[in-house]
């Protein structure tokens, strides 16, 4: 046997044994010249299907083929190396994820002859990747909610209201805020513990949760007893139907406050406003404006609703 014949054998063994799976594409005919018998065991189509590129493209994920495709083709014309991710269909119509490796060889004037390429099975890296990035988005939900009452904290408040505002200024649309302080707190926790404190936060928080009821409505927990909604696309009238109901809300939950100077029960006091924001206007000032008709909620009495200068 002629030494380069027996070299042809090795690398032939070598090539169909790995795991990764070899194969070679003519430019000029868009047609596979060779692919490793291992796509059999992987994919389950024989190697004697792979015949033009179109059975390469026809068995990609629908979602993935026009952004694979175009992406490969591009790379190739130019004669660029590259590599795409994608799911492969199986024999059995499933889908196995794939990196596929591409090396673009040229002839001695610089043109494209063919493209030479490994596929590697990467199903199991994209199940971990998946994993992760399910486990992140966890992980960055938790991070927005307030773990004592479980509504939206006031990192996630902060973030709402900025991008609210700015929708607000773009379309031209009324956002209305309110924000919310319970009534002679310190004496409910004085009276009835700390721990049964937290506990009538959680019950204020659900029935204020309740009285939002538009997608984009945000309560969130501004902090201590304080809490705070934004209500985007809303002008005064809706402000106060809604500032209403959680006046409402809070009556109907009925927590029993046995040493409130106002009665036997929780109340809470409101400050209620409406903006169409300007350009280069502040959004701090809109809340501390709302904030103000809260104090003279607790000026007047408390356990009402302020909603105008
Ligand atoms: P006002 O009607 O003027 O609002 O009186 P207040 O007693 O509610 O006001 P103040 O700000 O003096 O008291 C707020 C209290 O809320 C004091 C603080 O201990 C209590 N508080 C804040 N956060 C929590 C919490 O997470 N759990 C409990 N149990 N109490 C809290
Ligand atoms: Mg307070
Ligand atoms: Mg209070």
């Amino acid at each position: 046997m002629h030494p380069s014949e027996s070299n042809g054998a090795v690398y032939r063994t070598l090539l169909e044994s790995t795991r990764a799976i070899p194969w070679k594409i003519d430019w000029a005919t868009l047609s596979f010249s060779y692919i490793g018998p291992q796509i059999q065991a992987l994919l389950g189509w024989a190697p004697s299907t792979w015949v033009s590129v179109d059975d390469w493209a026809s068995r990609m994920h629908p979602d993935d083929r026009e952004r694979v495709v175009n992406f490969c083709v591009s790379q190739s014309q130019a004669g660029v190396d590259h590599e795409a991710d994608y799911r492969a269909l199986t024999a059995c119509g499933e889908y196995v994820w794939i990196r596929d490796v591409v090396h673009v060889v040229r002839d001695e004037h610089g043109a494209v002859e063919s493209l030479i390429g490994f596929m590697f099975d990467i199903t199991e890296r994209k199940k971990t990747e998946e994993k992760l990035l399910s486990l992140q988005k966890e992980l960055e939900n938790l991070s927005f909610l307030d773990s004592l009452t479980g509504v939206a904290n006031r990192r996630k408040f902060d973030a709402v209201f900025a991008k609210e505002w700015e929708e607000a200024r773009r379309n031209t649309q009324p956002l209305s805020l309110i924000m919310f302080d319970v009534d002679f707190f310190k004496r409910y926790n004085d009276h009835h513990g700390h721990l049964d404190g937290d506990d009538c936060l959680r019950r204020i928080a659900q029935a204020l949760a309740c009285a939002a009821n538009r997608p984009r409505d945000l309560l969130a927990r501004f902090g201590g007893e304080e809490f705070a909604m934004v209500l985007p696309a809303s002008d005064e009238a809706a402000a106060a139907a809604v500032a209403e109901r959680c006046r409402q809300a809070i009556f109907k939950a009925q927590i029993p406050h046995a040493n409130s100077p106002l009665g036997q029960l929780i109340t809470v006091s409101m400050g209620v406003g409406t903006m169409i924001p300007a350009a280069g206007q502040d959004s701090d000032h809109f809340i501390e404006l709302v904030d103000r008709r809260l104090y003279r909620a607790k000026q007047a009495g408390r356990n009402q609703i302020v909603s105008a200068a």
